[in-house]
């Protein structure tokens, strides 16, 4: 019976443990914006280094400023925040539809690479993100991969389309790195 308890109350201090690591990982971000709250948790944001304002602050969107956006950000929280979205999962990020079959799912690494395949398809063909949730497509796309559901079109536009960025400027960014004797100039 005592150890019954000592069970019950070995997980509620891990659910708590975890509670508190995903809480710090996500104020994490707010040390970079002021912050004023609109209650029920929610906070109006100012980004810390410029003048840009948020009347509701949500995590990933100002993730993405420091990341890509912002342009008095020092440096090197700027290459903290690229690699965060660079690494991090979007697929982990996206309410997924079947959670009744399990059989089905895919792994979230390899959704990450769909999605990664999916977002340069649409933007080096030129076709509109609304296309993604059109039916024959989505029939199309699951035909192909049954366990695959093609993320929402604003989350295509916005998280995987900032992902994809940040990979191919951190990519270019490693390129120069070694490079020499480099100088800017206009193709006419
Ligand atoms: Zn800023």
């Amino acid at each position: 019976m005592s150890s019954t308890f000592s069970d019950t109350h070995d997980d509620q201090n891990i659910e708590e443990s975890q509670e508190i690591k995903r809480g710090r990982k996500e104020s994490h971000v707010w040390d970079h914006f002021f912050k004023e709250s609109l209650g029920r948790g929610h906070y109006s944001a100012k980004c810390n280094y410029c003048t840009q304002k948020w009347s509701r602050g949500r995590p990933e969107i100002l993730k993405t400023h420091l990341a890509l956006y912002c342009q008095e950000i020092p440096l090197s929280v700027k290459s903290e925040y690229m690699e965060l979205l660079a690494t991090g999962s979007t697929a982990a990020n996206r309410k997924q539809k079947t959670n009744t079959d399990s059989s089905a799912e895919i792994d979230i690494n390899r959704k990450d690479k769909i999605d990664q395949a999916l977002i340069r398809f649409f933007v080096c063909c030129g076709i509109p993100f609304s296309t993604v949730n059109h039916p024959y497509f989505m029939d199309f796309v699951q035909s192909l991969c049954f366990g695959y559901n093609p993320p929402k079109n604003d989350a295509l536009s916005t998280t995987i389309l900032n992902k994809e960025i940040t990979i191919v400027l951190k990519s270019i960014q490693e390129n120069l790195k070694y490079e020499e004797n480099l100088t800017l100039g206009n193709i006419f």
